[in-house]
């Protein structure tokens, strides 16, 4: 196995930096002048390192549609984005409601080599919402799933979600829930607000998504249960958030970069690689959500990494699939909303992007710190860094970036998986050279 040194790498805000000695891996040795035999020297002069990221909400598309995505495609999409684990969402084609399709996509992960794929389960048969899914066997199963999520879809009925939370008790698991009232939502293709009045576009009101989110959290503090907000994009949904954790409930909720970014006037432009669910919303909205991500009632970022081929976003905006590209641009857009506004140090950035989402998904062998020891899931940021996003040189399969032509800063050296180098200098390490 390959042995790295480390040299002059930033690990904590304001500290000297250090030098990192990773061998069998996990992190052999820190210090400042380590003499260590290595067979590779890293000069990280001006990088950051970071735990490896852990995103709880990603699209892989496989099995399926492999035309948008696949785990290998994705999977390197995520090293490229510094990632070391992705949580794969369910709404598959066969859905992952059973033991055998989670099973498929973890072992898929597993030979990947690029990042562990932790599957999540479908909280009910089909994402119809009618029967739960087999959420005590997909635990059981090889994959050990412990995240259950429609995502896509809305859990609306309130005894299906009550027995779902109820269930995955047993096993310390938790409901992630998309919070969409499908009522309030029918026909909606954005913010319901000033501009969709101007567009003339039905809106997706801010209320659909907080009347769920007000909803479950009663009922997760009623059964005593794990809830968890998947993509919270509204003031409003963050006010409810604060108020459930001052009660003392145990309810945790991500935001996606998009939403701590991007506002729904880009919809004017008619340009549907800016349609996503939930929609953008407004300036308001997404400075109450970088508040939120800062003062920690929202736990962490997770992108929603969704890839469309293009002939399901390069047509008319009614039409088109909702759902942007993310991996690649995540810690970027995290550096440019959250540490050059102030809100947030890195290791501000390691514990939203890291340790809390890994603890949500109880991942034992991520969200680690960075010290002697510990599996070596690191990565290395140069937040220097300076260049304009070209989603046509990404790794995902999928082209559906919302940022293309904007100028975004930093961007990730190296990603180590376990002590493998699965992104050096920038570049996707060869299938082959994976351990
Ligand atoms: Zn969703």
């Amino acid at each position: 196995m390959v042995s790295y040194l480390i040299r002059n790498a930033q690990i904590l805000d304001g500290a000297a930096p250090q030098d990192i000695h990773i061998a069998d891996g996990v992190i052999k040795a820190i210090g400042a002048g380590l003499e260590a035999a290595a067979d590779i020297d890293i000069d990280a002069h001006g990088l950051v390192v970071l735990p490896g990221l852990v995103d709880l909400h990603t699209h892989l598309r496989e099995p399926g549609r492999e035309d948008a995505e696949t785990v290998l495609t994705g999977t390197q999409a995520a090293a490229r984005g510094g990632f070391t684990a992705v949580h794969a969402m369910a709404n598959t084609f066969p859905v992952a409601d059973t033991a055998g399709v989670v099973e498929q996509v973890w072992r898929l992960g597993q030979e990947s080599g690029y990042c562990d794929v932790q599957p999540v389960g479908a909280v009910t048969v089909g994402l119809e919402g009618k029967q739960l899914a087999e959420l005590g066997a997909m635990h059981d199963s090889a994959a050990g799933v412990r995240v259950f999520s429609d995502d896509g879809k809305c859990v609306d009925d309130a005894v299906i979600m009550r027995r779902a939370l109820e269930y995955v008790k047993a096993f310390d698991g938790v409901v992630a829930q998309h919070a969409q009232e499908p009522r309030l939502t029918e026909g909606a293709q954005m913010n319901e607000g000033q501009v969709s009045g101007e567009l003339g576009l039905g809106g997706w009101p801010a209320v659909a998504e907080e009347s769920i989110i007000a909803r479950d959290v009663l009922l997760a503090a009623h059964v005593g249960s794990r809830l968890h907000v998947c993509h919270v994009s509204t003031a409003g949904s963050v006010e409810i958030i604060r108020w459930a954790k001052a009660k003392g409930w145990d309810v945790t909720a991500e935001v996606t970069p998009h939403h701590l970014l991007l506002t729904d006037e880009l919809v004017r432009s008619y340009d549907p690689v800016y349609k996503v669910n939930p929609p953008l919303r407004t300036a308001a909205d997404v400075m109450a959500l970088r508040k939120a991500l800062a003062d920690g009632t929202i736990d962490a970022v997770a992108t929603d990494h969704a890839p469309h081929p293009a002939e399901d976003k390069d047509c008319e905006w009614a039409v088109a699939a909702m759902g942007m590209v993310g991996l690649e641009t995540a810690l970027s857009v995290v550096q440019q909303t959250m540490v050059e506004t102030g809100l947030l140090k890195w290791e501000g950035v390691a514990d939203r992007m890291s340790h809390r989402p890994a603890r949500i998904g109880r991942l034992s062998g991520h969200g680690r710190p960075v010290s002697v020891g510990e599996p070596a899931n690191l990565v290395l940021f140069d937040p220097a860094y300076r260049g304009t996003v070209n989603p046509d040189s990404f790794a995902t399969r999928s082209r559906n970036s919302p940022y293309r032509g904007l100028d975004l800063p930093g961007r990730v050296h190296a990603t180590f998986l376990r002590g493998v180098a699965t992104v050096l200098a920038g570049e996707l390490a060869e299938r082959g050279g994976l351990a």
